[in-house]
């Protein structure tokens, strides 16, 4: 085991843009950039994801030499253990991608991908809300609904290194279709993009609806930030609506601490926006679903790295594999 900070890079490959951060090992990012790789190829976006690399590196006054490893987190479907992005569903062009040797390769250190929404729960394990915890989930709640599974201080991957797949936990079997194909997932329910597309579908025809009326009279503008809009302004079919959605996410949540038997579920994105008007409901509705004592044992907080999370994905996802290793301890 090595206490000694070092340097790492990490990308976090998002389906609009790519963070490029450069970081150690303690928690602390020095520097990061964007770039954007909307409708871009990887030959147009793989050479500048090295320069990028190299210029922070420079920038800090720091040389090839300095740098430890590399860390990469894009979303799923992956091939971890071959280092690949397979089509990515908001970048199609993205297509068996090896991106992990290509970096390292070039960058000239070792290099791990991990999954997003998993190294979302590494850096909120690592350098959030769950810092210091040896069992935690982390759910990422956005357009879709990803989650991360720490189990005694390790990062559970599964069989085929996909656990952690909790925003498609079938929750209803009459429940609405999910784009995974399956019925009645939890981010079918919950979902950002399921959400905007229920309440779009009920108010079709309704332009003088006060929704409607939020969104710039445009029904397609419906989104989740109109229905929280719409919750605040005391509205009774936005309040119906997050009333069901805070029973759904309880439902899930409640599942998981069932499965797991969590120290803390961390929940990202909509609930740090959302805060106690999510969070309140959520945890009146949990004893209906779990049993009290896992309740008890169990704290439920909103994120911590906010939007800077996705300067420590990628870092994060690179410390985890050293850590694994036994080449870098954590919380030391
Ligand atoms: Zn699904």
């Amino acid at each position: 085991m090595t206490k000694k900070i070092f340097n790492v890079l990490g990308y976090d490959i998002g389906g609009t843009k790519i963070a490029v951060s450069l970081g150690s090992s303690d928690g602390k990012i020095i520097a990061s950039e964007r770039l954007s790789n909307k409708d871009k190829t990887p030959d147009e976006v793989l050479p500048k994801l090295v320069e990028i690399g190299k210029k922070l590196l420079a920038d800090a006054g720091l040389k090839a030499s300095d740098l430890r490893a590399v860390g990469i987190d894009a979303p799923a479907p992956m091939d971890i253990p071959r280092g690949l992005i397979l089509n990515p569903p908001n970048n199609k062009s993205w297509d068996n991608v090896p991106i992990r040797d290509y970096l390292s390769e070039r960058l000239g250190v070792e290099a791990f991908l991990e999954n997003d929404a998993n190294a979302g729960a590494l850096a909120e394990w690592m350098f959030g809300a769950g810092q210091g915890k040896k069992n935690i989930i982390y759910l990422t709640m956005s357009t879709g609904i990803g989650g991360g599974i720490i189990t005694n201080e390790h990062l559970l991957h599964g069989a085929s290194f996909m656990a952690g797949e909790l925003g498609h936990t079938v929750i209803d079997i009459n429940g609405p279709s999910c784009n995974c194909g399956l019925k009645g997932c939890y981010e079918a329910f919950c979902g950002g993009r399921a959400v905007a597309q229920r309440i779009q579908h009920e108010l079709a025809g309704q332009n003088d609806h006060p929704l409607v009326q939020l969104a710039d009279g445009k029904i397609e503008n419906i989104d989740f930030v109109t229905l929280f809009k719409a919750v605040k302004d005391g509205n009774g079919y936005a309040i119906s609506i997050w009333d069901e959605l805070c029973l759904r996410h309880a439902q899930a949540i409640g599942l998981f601490i069932n499965s797991f038997n969590p120290e803390m579920i961390v929940l990202g994105t909509i609930a740090c926006a959302c805060g106690d008007l999510l969070m309140t409901p959520i945890r009146q509705h949990l004893p209906r679903f779990c049993w009290k004592q896992m309740l008890q044992d169990c704290e439920i907080k909103p994120a911590k790295l906010g939007k800077d999370i996705g300067d420590y994905a990628g870092i994060c996802s690179a410390l985890n594999c050293l850590y694994e290793k036994g080449e870098f301890e954590l919380h030391v």
